[in-house]
């Protein structure tokens, strides 16, 4: 585990040298992202026992969107089982871009992992409660949870993407056609948007990727909020298909479990030490934040965090 000041003098180079990159753009096909300033950056770390180092825009709320999918599958994985939700979803990249419905087309209609667009709706579909606002109650408060305090929809997100994810609500209909949706495809299309919506600064996923570098356990509170045993599947979750599908490339420059949202946020888990969270809104073409990408990157080298590297 690195000390806490050369995790200090990471965080703060990374910000300093790529707070001047201008590569990449922000997401324009939900209008609202694309209001939110591309120079907002921050970087947060914190540690597995709790310790917490930022640099830069690190309380700025930004829309959580596909980051929100490892929380629904914690919750899901937690309820039915790792061997079940396998089943049901499945744990293999797409090589296809997060949205593709021709992917769906290929495999039989079976969505292959959590993270694109279609295993998130299926995942979302499964969550535990009789009711769409008790499945809800279930999404906010195990995100919150992590969080460590009440976390919340920015309503104009919502609205946003409410009023243009007719793709993903097709993706929620094919994937009803062929078996693989488990509620109503509308109302499970409705709660992904909202989850993908709940607003979250950089400080915030550092802390909810803690509970996951503990091992299950808040860093915080000291409260177990996922089986340890389901753990180390969502880890595997993102190292094949956190970045979509540059999630090759990431793991063989970086080395490290992580989930990108196209809301600019990226999360990154070094398994048993620590969280690294990053944000800024310009995107690459694959949907990943180039300035998170840059920090993590550059973090996981100074302190030599790849996971293949030990
Ligand atoms: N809400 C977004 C969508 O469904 C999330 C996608 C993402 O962050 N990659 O398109």
């Amino acid at each position: 585990m690195p000390s806490s000041n050369a995790l200090r003098a990471a965080v703060n180079d990374a910000h300093q040298q790529f707070a001047g990159l201008t590569d990449g753009k922000n997401a324009d096909y939900i209008p609202y992202l694309a209001t939110v300033p591309s120079n907002l950056f921050g970087i947060a770390v914190v540690t597995a026992t709790g310790d917490t180092i930022t640099a830069g825009d690190v309380d700025y709320a930004f829309a959580i969107e596909s980051i929100s999918k490892l929380f629904t599958l914690g919750l899901v994985i937690d309820d039915i089982g790792a061997d079940a939700l396998r089943k049901k979803i499945g744990a293999s990249p797409t090589g296809m871009p997060f949205n593709s419905v021709q992917a769906i087309e290929l495999h039989g209609g079976k969505p292959l992992n959590p993270f694109v667009n279609a295993g998130a709706i299926a995942t979302t579909s499964l969550v535990p409660g009789s009711s769409p606002d008790a499945k809800w109650a279930n999404i906010i408060g195990e995100m919150s949870a992590f969080a460590g305090h009440e976390l919340k929809v920015n309503e104009e997100v919502y609205k946003s993407e409410s009023d243009t994810n007719q793709h993903n609500r097709g993706i929620a209909w094919l994937l009803q056609s062929y078996g693989y949706m488990y509620s109503d495809p509308i109302a499970a299309t409705d709660l992904y948007t909202r989850q993908c919506s709940v607003a979250v600064s950089a400080k915030d996923l550092a802390t909810m990727g803690a509970v996951l570098a503990a091992k299950g356990v808040h860093p915080v509170s000291g409260k177990r909020l996922l089986k340890e045993a389901n753990v180390r599947e969502m880890l595997a979750e993102m190292t094949l298909n956190g970045m979509y599908d540059a999630s090759g490339d990431w793991l063989y420059q970086v080395g490290l479990p992580a989930k990108s949202g196209v809301g600019g946020g990226v999360l990154a888990v070094v398994p048993g030490k620590m969280a690294i969270a990053a944000f800024s809104p310009p995107l690459d073409n694959y949907g990943n934040s180039v300035r998170a990408q840059a920090a993590i990157a550059h973090i996981s080298s100074q302190l030599k965090l790849d996971v293949f590297g030990a």
